[in-house]
C-alpha cells in the first residue's frame, strides 16, 4: 500500500514536471530559435553614422535583410512588399532607420522593384560604381549605415530621369498620420 502511494506520488510528480517543462519535440533548439533579432542600432532620429563590423549586422538583422543589406543580394523581381505599393508616407532604411524616400517620389515601374526618382534628402544615400555581373551600374547605399539598397539608373521619368531601383526588404514604410492612404485597400475605422 505504501509502495503504491509512493508510486502514484512519483507518477503525479513526473507528469506535473513534464507539463511545466517546455515541450521537447524533434528539434527543440530550432523551435526555440529567436523569431526576429532586435536591432539596437535602428533609430529614426539618430543620424550619427554607423560603422559596424559585419559580425554585428549578422546578429541584429534578419537573415534575408542581412543578405541584401550587407552582401548585396537582390530580392527576386515582383516578390517584394513594396514594388506596387501606393501608400502615402516615408520609407526608411530597414537596417538603421535613416529616412530615404518619400512616397511622392515613388512611381509605377515595370521592373518589379519599388522605384523612386529622388531620395528624401541628397545626403540620405551614397553612390558607388558597381561593375559586377559584367554590367556598369551605380550602387545606392544608405548614407548612415552603408546598407546596400539597390541601384540607380538613368531611365526614370522626367524631369530628373532617375530611377532608384530598390529592394523592398531594405525599406521600412511609415504611413503619414493624417493621410487616409496607408497603402491598404480599405481604411480601418
Ligand atoms: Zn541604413
Amino acid at each position: 500500500m505504501k509502495f503504491l502511494s509512493l508510486l502514484s506520488f512519483a507518477v503525479v510528480t513526473v507528469v506535473t514536471l513534464s507539463a511545466a517543462l517546455p515541450a521537447k519535440k524533434n528539434h527543440p533548439a530550432r523551435i526555440m530559435e529567436k523569431p526576429l533579432p532586435t536591432n539596437p542600432y535602428y533609430s529614426r532620429t539618430d543620424t550619427v553614422k554607423l560603422n559596424l563590423p559585419d559580425s554585428v549586422w549578422k546578429r541584429v538583422l534578419s537573415a534575408e535583410l542581412y543578405a541584401v543589406a550587407r552582401h548585396k543580394e537582390t530580392e527576386r523581381a515582383f516578390t517584394g512588399k513594396f514594388w506596387e505599393f501606393t501608400g502615402h508616407g516615408t520609407y526608411y532604411c530597414a537596417a538603421c532607420g535613416n529616412a530615404l524616400f518619400r512616397s511622392d517620389a515613388k512611381f509605377a515601374s515595370t521592373c518589379g522593384w519599388p522605384s523612386f526618382f529622388e531620395p528624401v534628402r541628397k545626403q540620405s544615400v551614397l553612390y558607388k560604381p558597381d561593375n559586377s555581373w559584367n554590367m556598369v551600374r551605380t550602387e545606392v547605399l544608405c548614407a548612415r549605415c552603408g546598407a546596400h539598397l539597390g541601384h540607380l539608373f538613368d531611365d526614370g521619368p522626367p524631369p530628373l530621369g532617375k530611377r532608384f531601383c530598390m529592394n523592398s526588404i531594405s525599406l521600412d514604410f511609415e504611413p503619414d498620420k493624417a493621410d487616409g492612404n496607408s497603402g491598404k485597400q480599405r481604411s480601418v475605422r
